[in-house]
C-alpha cells in the first residue's frame, strides 16, 4: 500500500497517487509541477501522436562504464528508446478543426533528460520534417544537459540541433519551446534558447550552470528564486509561465494563427 502515497518534493505533502494523477501530476496542496513521463506528457497535450524514428537507438560506441546497462535499464522503465519521442500529433480548435503539429518530448527520467547522439539526432530530424512540410514545431524539454558517457558526440548535437532550428527560421516554420523542470546545460545552452515563443511551467529550473557553482565563481550570492521560470520571465529569458492544465491550449492559439497566416499568404 505504501506506494500508493507520493511525498511532495515542495510542500512535504503526503498524496494519494489517484489523486495526483487526476491532477496531472501538480501537488494537490501547493501547484508545485512534479515530474511526469514523456508519454504521460504526450496523452495529457496532444491528440492522435504517432511515434516517428523509434528505430534510433543508443550505442555505446566510447564503451563506457556501466552505459549499456544503464541505457537498457531507463528503457524499460519509460517504454521508450532514448530521452526523447518525437512524431507527430494534433492540437484541436473544435470538432473538426484539428492543426497538425510536429511534437520532441524529453523525458528527465531517462538518464536525467541527457542529450546525447540519439536525443540530438531526433531533434535534428523532427524538425527537418517541419521544415519540409511547413509545420508548427513544438518541443517539451527536461534535461541535465549534455550525456557524458557519449563525450564529444554529445557536446556536437548542440551545434548540430542549432542548425536545424535555424533552417526552420529561414523558411518561417514556427519553433515552440516549453521548459520543464529543469532544462539546463547543454540543452538549455542551445535549441530551447532559439525558440520563437519559450513558455514554461511554474517554477521550472532552467540556466547553464546551477546556482552554487555560479556563486562559487563570481563570489556573489544570488537571490534565492534564481534560474525559476518566474525569475527568468522577470528578466527576459523566457516568454511565458503557464500551468501544466493549460498548455495545450496556450500553444494551440500560437499554432492555429500560424495556420491562418498560412492559408492567407502562402
Ligand atoms: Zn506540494
Amino acid at each position: 500500500m505504501l506506494d500508493q502515497w507520493v511525498k511532495c518534493e515542495k510542500c512535504s505533502s503526503i498524496i494519494n497517487k489517484i489523486d495526483l494523477e487526476e491532477n496531472l501530476w501538480i501537488c494537490t496542496k501547493c501547484n508545485k509541477h512534479l515530474y511526469i513521463s514523456a508519454r504521460k506528457r504526450i496523452e495529457i497535450t496532444f491528440l492522435d501522436f504517432k511515434e516517428m524514428y523509434q528505430d534510433i537507438k543508443p550505442l555505446d560506441f566510447l564503451n563506457f562504464e556501466d552505459y549499456s546497462k544503464k541505457i537498457k535499464m531507463d528503457s524499460q522503465k519509460l517504454g521508450i528508446e532514448d530521452a526523447i519521442i518525437v512524431g507527430t500529433a494534433y492540437l484541436r480548435e473544435d470538432i473538426g478543426k484539428d492543426y497538425l503539429i510536429g511534437v520532441g518530448v524529453m523525458d528527465f527520467g531517462f538518464r536525467g533528460g541527457s542529450m546525447g547522439s540519439v536525443v540530438g539526432q531526433k531533434i535534428y530530424l523532427i524538425a527537418q520534417y517541419c521544415y519540409d512540410n511547413e509545420i508548427p514545431l513544438v518541443i517539451f524539454s527536461a534535461s541535465g544537459g549534455a550525456r557524458m558517457q557519449e563525450g564529444i558526440v554529445s557536446l556536437m548535437q548542440m551545434a548540430k540541433t542549432v542548425s536545424m532550428i535555424n533552417r526552420l527560421k529561414s523558411r518561417r516554420v514556427p519553433f515552440i519551446n516549453v521548459v520543464t523542470n529543469p532544462t539546463t546545460g547543454g540543452v538549455a545552452a542551445s535549441f530551447v534558447g532559439l525558440a520563437d515563443i519559450i513558455i514554461s511551467e511554474p517554477e521550472a529550473i532552467i540556466g547553464f550552470a546551477g546556482q552554487r557553482v555560479i556563486e562559487q565563481t563570481i563570489k556573489r550570492k544570488l537571490p534565492p528564486n534564481f534560474q525559476t521560470a518566474e525569475f527568468n520571465l522577470e528578466n527576459g529569458l523566457i516568454d511565458y509561465v503557464i500551468d501544466r492544465r493549460k498548455i495545450g491550449t496556450f500553444i494551440l492559439k500560437f499554432v492555429s494563427s500560424f495556420y491562418k497566416w498560412k492559408s492567407k499568404y502562402v
